[in-house]
């Protein structure tokens, strides 16, 4: 059975959705195929199910790539306050979080059912469970060959995402589709995640699991300040997620446990105290990790006994305490990827493939990561309306 269409979108997340409906805002016969039994799988685990699906303050400074103002077209085109009233005007309900960051009052669910409508008035259809056995291009049609039949399209879009967290249907189709047509992929790496203890480091540590403590992180001349949490087996909570992005085996990460306050200062106005060092610095953190600190770098004794100079040996640690982790928790606990379809093989207008006419890419797919923060679902909601009001 041959289907045409006017255009055919693959993966229906964010981008491929957004993209499909601005096509079908303008008349075009659009369907969407999905691989698994749902759409937006990964907007409804995001933002802890309340979705932060965009940032209030989104730059192109936000964004890694190899190519990094290639964001910048699609994003004043596609600015959150355009994302903000069309949520509006479909009736969800959000808040600031802090910096920027929108979040649904409700849950994730409300951007789920929000692009389902949007889908709907726009006369877009999705097909669940589509297995794609081969694309190719005869002319200037694309010919998908389905289990449910063989679509003939004169557009093409590529909305598969980023290979993290397959368990929601992740998959490197995109990268291949790119590679089959003769686009450049660059490598790609876990974002936003975990990073692993080394072997030293987990013995010391690893009973510090679930405790949190205020830091700046930084990391390969990023710093962000926020919540650093220890896991099981390593550091996680948003600092060490955003420089996780900028993160490569060998580098160390360095944590400022006393940002914005004098280490040095504190130390030395204790400086008579009887307590021992552990109990000074529970009045910063909490107890046990002042305690796990202390003994693994040997300041096991009272205030009052260690002299100036090691005084400022522990002020300075305290501001640069260098960690360096083994390895990050990898694409299963990445919320996203670096890498991707090579942002300078597309037009940053449409997003079409420069050697391929009609050939798009949306999304994670492509080599544009965010920072997190909403940022990364912004660019999926602007990069698919780029490429939906063009193909
Ligand atoms: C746990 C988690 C939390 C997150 N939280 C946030 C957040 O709060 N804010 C934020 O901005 N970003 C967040 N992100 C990142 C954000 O969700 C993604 O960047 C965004 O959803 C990417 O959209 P996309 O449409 O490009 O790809 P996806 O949403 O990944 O959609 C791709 C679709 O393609 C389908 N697909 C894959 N292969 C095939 C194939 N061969 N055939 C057909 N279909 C296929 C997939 O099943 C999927 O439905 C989070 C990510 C995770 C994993």
């Amino acid at each position: 059975m041959i289907i045409t269409k006017d255009a055919v979108v693959v993966g229906a997340g964010a981008s491929g959705l957004f993209a499909a409906a601005e096509a079908g805002r303008r008349g075009r016969d659009v369907i969407v195929l999905e691989r698994t039994a749902t759409f937006g799988n990964k907007i409804r685990v995001s933002g802890g199910g309340r979705c932060n699906f965009t940032n209030l303050h989104v730059t192109a400074d936000n964004y890694i790539s190899q190519n990094p103002r290639f964001c910048l077209s699609a994003l004043s085109s596609f600015t959150p306050h355009d994302f903000i009233q069309i949520a509006e005007s479909y009736g969800v309900s959000y808040y600031e979080k802090e910096h920027g960051q929108l979040f649904c009052k409700g849950s994730s669910g409300q951007i789920i059912a929000m692009v389902r409508q949007l889908c709907e008035d726009n006369n877009v259809r999705i097909i669940y469970n589509a297995k794609i056995h081969d694309i190719s291009k005869r002319g200037d049609v694309f010919v998908i060959v389905t289990d449910s039949g063989i679509y003939h399209s004169v557009s093409l879009c590529i909305a598969t995402g980023g290979i993290s967290y397959p368990q929601l249907g992740a998959t490197p189709f995109g990268y291949r589709v790119a590679a089959q047509f003769g686009l450049n992929v660059i490598p790609t790496r876990p974002a936003l995640v975990p990073l692993v203890f080394s072997a030293e480091d987990s013995t010391n540590f690893a009973g510090l699991a679930g405790i949190s403590i205020e830091a700046a992180v930084s990391c390969n001349k990023k710093y962000f300040q926020g919540g650093v949490l220890f896991t099981r087996r390593g550091l996680s909570g948003p600092p060490i997620l955003q420089v996780s992005s900028y993160w490569r085996p060998g580098d160390s990460i360095s944590i400022d446990l006393f940002a914005g306050a004098a280490a040095y200062e504190f130390l030395q106005s204790r400086r008579r105290h009887k307590a021992a060092l552990s109990a000074i610095l529970s009045e910063a953190f909490p107890k046990n990790f002042a305690r796990t600190w202390c003994e693994v770098y040997s300041y096991v004794r009272p205030v009052n006994q260690f002299n100036e100079k090691e005084l400022r040996e522990i002020a300075a640690r305290l501001h640069n305490w260098q960690i360096f982790p083994e390895k990050t928790e990898g694409y299963k606990r990445a919320e996203a990827v670096t890498g991707g379809v090579d942002a300078g093989e597309l037009s940053s207008k449409t997003m079409e493939a420069k050697k391929v006419r009609r050939l798009y890419f949306t999304g994670e797919v492509i080599d544009v990561t965010g920072q997190l923060g909403g940022y990364n679902l912004h660019w999926a909601w602007a990069s698919g309306s780029a490429c939906g009001r063009h193909m």
